[in-house]
């Protein structure tokens, strides 16, 4: 028991926040979903999982009545990133700085790309991420 005891306590050692941000982070999920700042990073993973505060997101989930946007249209997250005037500023700057993409999809924005580099993923969650505050729409 007193052996058990000691050989627990040996594992009590200080962790670096590095180290434990490593051990909490499960193998299978991409070291890009994990770059930002903390609330456009929580504001990015709703709007991948569907459960936004997008108007299309929550009349799904029967909080409101309507799915459409101040705009008219229903206020998905296609619409929100590719189609929603009043982002219209700030989506031309999002689309120039992806521009290195070629075709943009609401999945690249989302999810990123599998076949570019780990760098080129988290570049690109930076300027979604810097879409997402610059709208205000959360
Ligand atoms: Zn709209």
């Amino acid at each position: 028991m007193l052996y058990q005891k000691n050989a627990v306590s040996r594992h009590h050692y200080p962790l670096s926040n590095q180290t434990l941000k490593k051990q909490n982070r499960p193998a299978n999920i991409p070291a890009h979903y994990y770059v930002g700042d903390r609330d456009q990073n929580i504001h990015h993973a709703r709007l991948r999982m569907n459960c936004s505060p997008l108007k299309a997101h929550l009349f799904s989930k029967n909080i409101i009545d309507s799915p459409h946007c101040q705009c008219g249209v229903i206020e998905d997250t296609y619409h929100y990133f590719f189609d929603c005037p009043l982002h219209n500023e700030i989506r031309q700057q999002l689309m120039q700085n992806l521009s290195f993409l070629g075709n943009i999809s609401i999945r690249d924005l989302l999810f990123g790309r599998y076949d570019l580099s780990p760098d080129t993923n988290i570049t690109i969650f930076k300027h979604v991420h810097t879409f997402i505050r610059h709208s205000k729409r959360f």
